[in-house]
């Protein structure tokens, strides 16, 4: 028999192909030691941890874990199931669900053990009814729109709540809830405005524990701490101020291995509609990384990714799950079998690029968290 030779002896055995998935390691070591940080400077009462959205597309399985071992026993997740996860994950620590009732029954979060976090007055006058029915008083926490305009009692329904207030001797009010508009800007007058509202509406109301502050807020003079801070950003290390938070730690690494290596002359076109022409000849490295696992489209003219310490360029744009990286600059030893290109980590992170795409870092976060493998080391 002449021709190919045997495939068993030739071609290279499976272990060596290379690998194809990108990958976000979360270091949950960082996120125990943000939630130390924030407590050592929170001078209210309870430090809450905010795990909406699968703990902002880290992971709630080991993240809740992780925050109770550091000492947070209150959490707000997004909606009742997301709550439930929480319970199941903290059975002794008190869960939130900020999207209120959400269409469910009263009865549901009495049954689930969480409080939601009313959003309307048609949710405060459900749970009383259900509280009358079921004579228990119902915990719960209310939201007050002092200025957001995005949910929670309006100043009008707080004033029909005042003038009905045996409505609420049938709930047991765990928190009043405000947030603020101008969370990123701690020196701006609306600011000052909805803490004003919130402490003139609350006069005529129960009273109970007051929860401003999300992660900004902890940064804030003490006189906006208040009772209870509900933090979701600053837990993963990103910033939400444009005063810097001092002592957080980035707790994402989002990765693409390389899967091919190709040497390309002056004037080839690459991607689609051969969007890029190089003006060189050029090494091409495509990385196993696309939009599918978070990367914006955009990115490819205005992100770099990082290569053993290089910035390289994308090039011919951002596909599903794979990108070109331009690493004609890159020394060659750098791009051996098993390199791996880093688009975000502590020394890259989010913020500037979220900066120079127009939107918040956490649009990033949530986005490369669901679309892409997740492990964990520091746990
Ligand atoms: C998401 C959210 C938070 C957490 O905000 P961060 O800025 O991420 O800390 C707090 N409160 C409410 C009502 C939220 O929706």
């Amino acid at each position: 028999m002449s021709g190919l030779p045997s495939p068993a002896t030739s071609l290279p055995l499976a272990g060596s192909l290379p690998d194809t998935a990108p990958a976000l390691r979360i270091d949950l070591a960082a996120i125990r030691a943000n939630y130390l940080s924030m407590r050592r400077r929170y001078r209210g009462r309870v430090l809450s941890a905010v795990v909406k959205s699968n703990a902002y597309g880290t992971g709630l399985d080991p993240v809740v874990p992780t925050l109770v071992e550091a000492g947070c026993r209150h959490f707000w997740a997004g909606d009742l199931d997301e709550a439930l996860a929480v319970r199941a994950l903290a059975p002794d620590a008190s869960a939130f669900a900020l999207m209120g009732l959400g269409g469910a029954h009263a009865r549901d979060f009495e049954a689930a053990g969480v409080i939601p976090a009313l959003a309307t007055l048609a949710e405060v006058e459900h749970c009383a009814r259900h509280a009358v029915i079921a004579r228990r008083r119902l915990p719960v926490a209310i939201q007050l729109d002092t200025g957001l305009g995005r949910l929670g009692l309006s100043e009008g329904e707080v004033a029909a709540l005042a003038g009905h207030a045996s409505l609420l001797d049938h709930l047991d009010i765990r928190l009043w809830v405000t947030h603020l508009a101008a969370y990123n800007l701690p020196d701006d007058p609306e600011n000052a405005a909805q803490r004003s509202r919130l402490l003139e509406w609350l006069r005529p109301l129960p009273r109970a524990p007051i929860s401003l502050a999300a992660s900004s807020g902890v940064y804030m003079p003490d006189d906006w701490h208040f009772d209870v801070a509900r933090v979701g950003s600053a837990l993963f290390g990103v910033q939400t101020s444009v005063a810097w938070q001092e002592g957080l730690a980035p707790c994402y690494e989002l990765s693409a291995p390389i899967v091919r290596v190709a040497e390309y002359p002056a004037g080839k076109r690459l991607g689609y509609r051969g969007v890029t022409r190089l003006e060189k000849p050029s090494r091409i490295a495509t990385a196993a990384i696309g939009y599918a696992n978070g990367l914006p489209q955009r990115f490819a003219e205005i992100g770099t990714v990082q290569f053993g310490g290089v910035a390289v360029r994308p090039v011919g744009g951002i596909a599903m799950n794979l990108t070109m990286l331009d690493v004609t600059d890159v020394p060659p030893a750098a791009l051996a079998e098993g390199a791996r290109a880093v688009v975000f980590n502590a020394d890259n992170p989010l913020e500037p690029v979220a900066e120079r795409l127009g939107c918040a870092p956490n649009v990033l976060l949530t986005q490369i968290g669901a679309g892409t493998r997740r492990h964990y080391v520091g746990g």
